[in-house]
């Protein structure tokens, strides 16, 4: 069913307590936690807790929920004192999605080129 936890997932995993992270912010809807491969000072993924593969499915199924994870990436970017960040999607693996469990990606820090790479 959508939004149920998924076994082979390793953020509902991560959301369950049974793979460690460094939560930085947790919500009843979602968690916010440090990337393992930083690619910025702040590189902070915002997941819901319950598990969609994207953003769009997220949106689609869950509107409230998917702008909580917009509301809760400003809430990580006010905690580390950020002016400014950006949020990334990646999404499908020809974009460079490794984990199809919805995230948005908190980056900020230092100075951010455009276009992406
Ligand atoms: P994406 O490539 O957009 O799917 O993003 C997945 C992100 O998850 C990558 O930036 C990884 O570095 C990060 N990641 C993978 N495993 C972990 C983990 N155990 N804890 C925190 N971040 C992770
Ligand atoms: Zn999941």
């Amino acid at each position: 069913m959508a939004g149920e936890p998924k076994d082979d997932c390793l953020f509902c995993k991560i959301v369950e307590g049974h793979v460690p992270a460094t939560i930085v912010r947790e919500t009843d809807t979602t968690v916010a936690f440090r990337d393992i491969n930083p690619q910025a000072p702040t590189h902070v993924l915002v997941i819901p807790k319950a598990h969609y593969k994207d953003a769009a499915a997220l949106a689609t199924a869950d509107p409230a929920l998917a702008a909580d994870l917009l509301r809760e990436a400003q809430a990580v970017a006010d905690e580390d004192k950020l002016e400014s960040y950006r949020i990334v999607f990646n999404t499908g693996a020809g974009a460079g999605q490794t984990v199809f469990h919805t995230h948005a990606h908190v980056l900020g820090g230092r100075g951010m080129q455009w276009p992406p790479g």
